[in-house]
């Protein structure tokens, strides 16, 4: 067994992991990077954010080529060359992971193919394919991610039960999908196999879809995902899966229960992930992980072990990318001697559905329940120029504004390209930005960044194009 030594050592190569790698690397300290997979990305760029967003983009395609019609073009009905378009997404992914080898590699990153336990707070140990080694460390980051959680009664020995890894391997498309679950992966994915041409129904155990989400910007996804699907059951949740001969039989309860005893060719499972924070040799540290699983971190990222920092979903909710990413950054400048916390004002969240949906800062909820005194405007897209012409007026951008400061508290939109739009948002809530700020900037026209100076506008009567009045 080898042995040798390291400024930080980081556990797992996702968003969190490297990126922290390659700032360390930046800031001048020498890095090792360990992950069982052959290049840095994660469960983001092999089996998450990217594929997902490859086989949106072509769900997105077929629709507008539907669409088209009503805009005098007909294309005819799409025909699908299953392998063709799994070679397309898996080029996507090649080209930006190798990518990221390449940059660690410049960055003289020294990456460890292998899996990494924990010896003691100084000293990894690493099996790899073909030996192992011992690591010393001044410091590590634990950044290890999280995997689907699957409830008991959803357990069924059969490849026809998917989580999101095996359905973005896109297999087949099933005549009748199942999708379990109508958060971010059951509408994402749902989306996917709709447009391919699966009868696509979707249960959710909550009374509406999105659960958390603001009602206004899921109400125009719910409508379209009600189009898309054979059928929605809210307020429903799956009592047990069975094998029924070539397919799956469900069995459901609550508000659909007598829709039970259907037969699907597969089920996706998408009720939430759980943080991977059983790493062997934990317990060798002062770590702590809670109730839910997740390690415990101060608000510099740092474990209860003073040389272990942890970050991105690991740590706590919300589990994306670019958070982890975030912490990772920050992480590292603390270990650099930077006195920096985590404090964001805003972490934005974007469902990439077709329209999109994407929020940050205060929701108008919250703002409820905190017994907040805000203003909440809403700018209807069927007042935008721009979204008349691409035919999305069913999109909506909305502000939570500070009744007395007047500063931008939460920006929630949506609509096609709302991912896109919120940066703005995220800069006007992190910037404390006011309603002035963005009535007073020039947005370009056509275009739907209109719609966030628009808003603003109604928050003071005046918007150029719509009568509402903020309330
Ligand atoms: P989720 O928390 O978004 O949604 C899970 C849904 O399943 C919820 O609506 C919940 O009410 C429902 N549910 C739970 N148990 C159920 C049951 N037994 N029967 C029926 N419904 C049930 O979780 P997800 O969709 O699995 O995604 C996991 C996480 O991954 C997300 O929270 C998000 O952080 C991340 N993610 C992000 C993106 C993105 O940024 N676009 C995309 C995919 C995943």
């Amino acid at each position: 067994m080898t042995e040798g030594m390291t400024d930080l050592a980081i556990v797992g190569a996702g968003p969190g992991g490297y990126a922290a790698a390659f700032r360390a690397a930046d800031l001048g300290l020498d890095v090792t990077l360990v992950d069982e997979a052959p290049h840095p990305g994660g469960v983001c760029l092999y089996h998450g954010c990217i594929p997902s967003k490859a086989l949106l983009h072509v769900a997105q395609v077929i629709d507008q080529a539907r669409h088209a019609e009503a805009w005098g073009v007909r294309f005819g009905s799409p025909t699908f060359d299953i392998p063709a378009l799994q070679a397309w997404k898996a080029g996507v992914v090649e080209r930006l992971t190798s990518g990221l080898g390449q940059l660690s590699r410049q960055r003289k990153v020294r990456y460890v193919k292998g899996c990494a336990s924990i010896v003691d707070p100084h000293r990894l140990s690493v099996r790899g394919a073909d030996s192992d080694q011992i690591i010393r460390f001044d410091h590590a980051i634990l950044a290890t991610g999280s995997s689907p959680a699957i409830p008991a009664s959803l357990l069924l020995e059969s490849d026809r039960v998917m989580d999101s890894t095996k359905a973005l391997e896109l297999s087949d498309v099933p005549a009748r999908l199942l999708v379990v679950g109508g958060g971010y992966i059951g509408l994402e994915l749902g989306t996917v196999y709709a447009a391919l041409g699966s009868r696509v129904s979707i249960v959710e155990m909550t009374d509406g879809l999105l659960p958390g989400a603001d009602r206004d910007l899921v109400t125009p996804v719910a409508k379209r995902m009600a189009d898309l699907a054979e059928a929605i059951w809210t307020g429903t949740t799956v009592a047990r899966l069975g094998v029924a001969g070539e397919g799956i039989v469900v069995d459901l309860e609550g508000k659909a229960a007598e829709s039970s005893g259907q037969v699907f060719d597969r089920v996706l499972v998408a009720v939430g992930r759980r943080p991977n924070s059983k790493i062997a040799g934990l317990h060798n540290t002062r770590v702590q992980v809670d109730s839910s699983g997740f390690v415990q971190v101060d608000g510099q990222r740092r474990t209860a072990e003073p040389s272990i920092f942890a970050v991105g979903d690991l740590v706590g909710e919300p589990m994306l990318a670019h958070k982890a990413s975030h912490e990772g950054r920050l992480a590292v400048e603390v270990i650099h001697g930077s006195k920096g916390v985590f404090e964001p004002l805003a972490i934005p969240a974007v469902v990439f559905t077709h329209p999109e949906i994407a929020w940050c800062g205060l929701t108008e909820m919250e703002a409820k329940v905190g017994g907040r005194a805000v203003k909440v405007v809403k700018f209807p897209w069927g007042a935008s120029g721009r979204a008349a012409t691409l035919d999305q007026v069913d999109g909506m951008t909305k502000l939570v504004v500070d009744c007395e400061s007047e500063q931008v508290l939460g920006v929630g939109i949506v609509g096609a390209g709302a991912g896109e739009l919120i940066a703005e948002g995220v800069l006007a809530v992190e910037m404390g930005a006011t309603a002035s700020d963005l009535t007073m900037t020039i947005h370009p026209h056509p275009t739907l960044s209109e719609t966030l100076m628009e808003s603003a506008e109604v928050f003071f009567g005046q918007s150029t194009h719509y009568l509402g009045k903020a309330r």
